[in-house]
């Protein structure tokens, strides 16, 4: 409905119509959704755990337990190099195996303009580096707040690249895409999709600006490219504060969302959290 509205203008306005509409459409009221489990790499197993035991590890990591109706579950973030095989949580009522089934991703061919962001040069190392460091400390944290499961979308906007691809860029192979893509104008509003406390501001070298949210018990989500951030390290944020913008910081082909969510320290599809309003 509003495309052809937005062709029928001349270059100038359209930008500005097109500025308007994503305004109101990041306006519209948030799609709250509920965490959808899927045993496969990339995907999140759900665990009931026996009666007394009300925590779990996997591969030495504490996992998530909430409590549904007085009965525990774990939640279990795959890493996407797991393979399908039979895996197991550790109580300490013993181990509790689970399957973990096949899932397929695509490959992807994309072009980065600035080589740079594909190739580092070795005076690029130290701070590569520094910021995985950074990062994984992020990813590899437990808190006790325990957090809510039923999430909203960043932002509305259309999907450009799914979570899980096998990467190819500027002809050379590079690890998954460990997130969601979502494409937007540059400066569109970005919520936050859950309650959680800001764990980490920066300006990383292929993230570009980034807000890392502890959403509590090893879930975390990691906003990167942005153009501005309006949150602060250590800040405690609700459902829906603004955390910053859309912008095309770091290594990107365009303005965008990149969206990685982390479950003990495992990179899990964003979308078993939510569905966004997408451009049609
Ligand atoms: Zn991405």
């Amino acid at each position: 409905m509003l495309k052809p509205l937005i062709y029928r203008l001349g270059s100038e306005p359209k930008l500005r119509l097109v500025s308007i509409v994503w305004l109101l459409l990041s306006l519209t009221p948030a799609v709250w959704a509920e965490i959808q489990p899927s045993p496969v790499p990339g995907g999140i197993a759900r665990i009931p755990l026996p009666n007394d035991v009300d925590a779990a590890r996997f591969n030495g990591s504490r996992v998530l337990v909430t409590i549904e109706k007085g009965q525990s579950i774990a939640w279990v973030g795959l890493p996407l190099s797991t393979p399908p095989s039979i895996q197991q949580i550790d109580t300490a009522a013993g181990p509790l195996r689970f399957e973990v089934q096949d899932k397929r991703y695509e490959t992807e061919h994309l072009t980065i303009t600035n080589d740079r962001k594909v190739n580092p040069l070795p005076m690029d190392y130290d701070r590569i580096q520094s910021e995985r460091r950074e990062m994984d400390q992020v990813f590899l944290s437990f808190t006790d707040a325990l957090p809510s499961l039923t999430w909203q979308a960043p932002l509305a906007g259309r999907y450009t690249s799914s979570f899980g691809k096998r990467r190819v860029l500027n002809g050379n192979p590079r690890s998954p895409h460990s997130g969601l893509d979502i494409a937007a104008p540059e400066g569109t509003p970005i919520q936050s999709v859950s309650n959680g406390l800001v764990a980490a501001v920066g300006d990383y070298f292929f993230n570009g600006q980034t807000v890392m949210v502890d959403h509590g018990q090893g879930l975390i989500s990691m906003y990167c490219h942005l153009s501005a951030i309006s949150v602060e390290l250590g800040e405690s944020i609700t459902a829906g504060t603004v955390i910053g913008a859309v912008g095309q910081t770091g290594r990107v082909t365009g303005p965008h969302l990149h969206l990685s969510v982390s479950l003990n320290n495992a990179r899990v599809d964003p979308l078993l959290f939510f569905s966004a309003p997408q451009d049609p």
